[in-house]
């Protein structure tokens, strides 16, 4: 099996055999729009089968492995949000990583970008732990809620617009539904940035009619049924940043805990 069948005991898999699974762009739409709790919606998210090519390149990756993982089951399948229920902060990113998020289940963990968040969250008072590494851990995002605006690992991390079109409803959708406690949307890379715009609208936020462009550091101010929520950029914690010093450990810390001030 190329990968974890939901429902089988995989540790806080939100699927069972029931849940129904999209096979097209439609019924993603379909079946977001009428999820009414976050439980349905991952569990949902979690079976998506809507992207041919990604749900071809995700389940090679998952019976392939690699070497160092060789002896590990793959989840395979798409990485649902993850986190709190009632976050203050939302973290969003581009995609899970073949060997991180699509084998262990869990956005960012299991991989070299997620060591780096997940310790910077940790710093930040966000996470419980220093380190995110598989399924039943022991980790806890808290007060913070991090998804990804495309659910399958892409191959070469590039997603095709029409695979960013196809997820978008489910990244909309868990935006919407937390939206009542929202205070703080951190966007990781330049993509997250550029996608949570329209996604918060659909979402139901008031955007300004002037967005900044994309930079570690910028915030931007929206609106959810009148309360003010605050749009942080972040460069994305990914090898190439960390190991060029673009971003620093420094830098992370800095947007966490301006993120966790304007969330209380
Ligand atoms: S990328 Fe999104 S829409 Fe496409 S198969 Fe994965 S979860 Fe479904």
């Amino acid at each position: 099996m190329s990968f974890v069948p939901p429902g089988t005991g995989w540790p806080g898999d939100p699927a069972t055999p029931d849940t129904p699974v999209a096979l097209d762009p439609a019924d993603v739409r379909r079946l977001a729009a009428d999820s009414s709790t976050l439980a349905e919606l991952t569990a949902r998210q979690s079976v998506c089968r809507a992207c041919p090519r990604l749900v071809e390149w995700r389940e090679k990756v998952a019976d392939e492995k690699r070497r160092a993982f060789a002896d590990e089951t793959y989840w395979g399948r798409p990485v649902p949000g993850w986190g709190d229920e009632h976050p203050r902060i939302v973290l969003v990113g581009l995609a899970p990583a073949a060997h991180g998020g699509n084998r262990t289940g869990r956005i960012f963990t299991g991989d070299r970008s997620g060591d780096w968040l997940f310790a910077s969250l940790y710093r930040s008072g966000l996470a419980a732990q220093e380190t995110s590494t598989h399924a039943d851990d022991g980790q806890r995002l808290l007060g913070a809620r991090v998804l990804a605006s495309v659910r399958c690992a892409p191959p070469a991390n590039k997603p095709t617009p029409s695979e960013k079109g196809a997820c978008f409803p489910w990244m909309a959708r868990e935006l919407a539904l937390v939206a009542p406690t929202v205070r703080v949307v951190v966007a990781l890379g330049g993509y997250a940035w550029q996608a949570m715009w329209p996604a918060l609208k659909d979402a139901g936020y008031e955007l300004p009619r002037s967005r900044p462009p994309f930079r570690h550091g910028v915030e931007a101010e929206v609106r959810y049924a009148g309360a003010p929520v605050t749009l942080i950029g972040c460069y994305h914690p990914s090898q190439q940043n960390t190991f060029t010093g673009r971003v620093t450990a420094q830098m992370l810390d800095d947007v966490f805990t301006r993120a966790r001030s304007l969330a209380v």
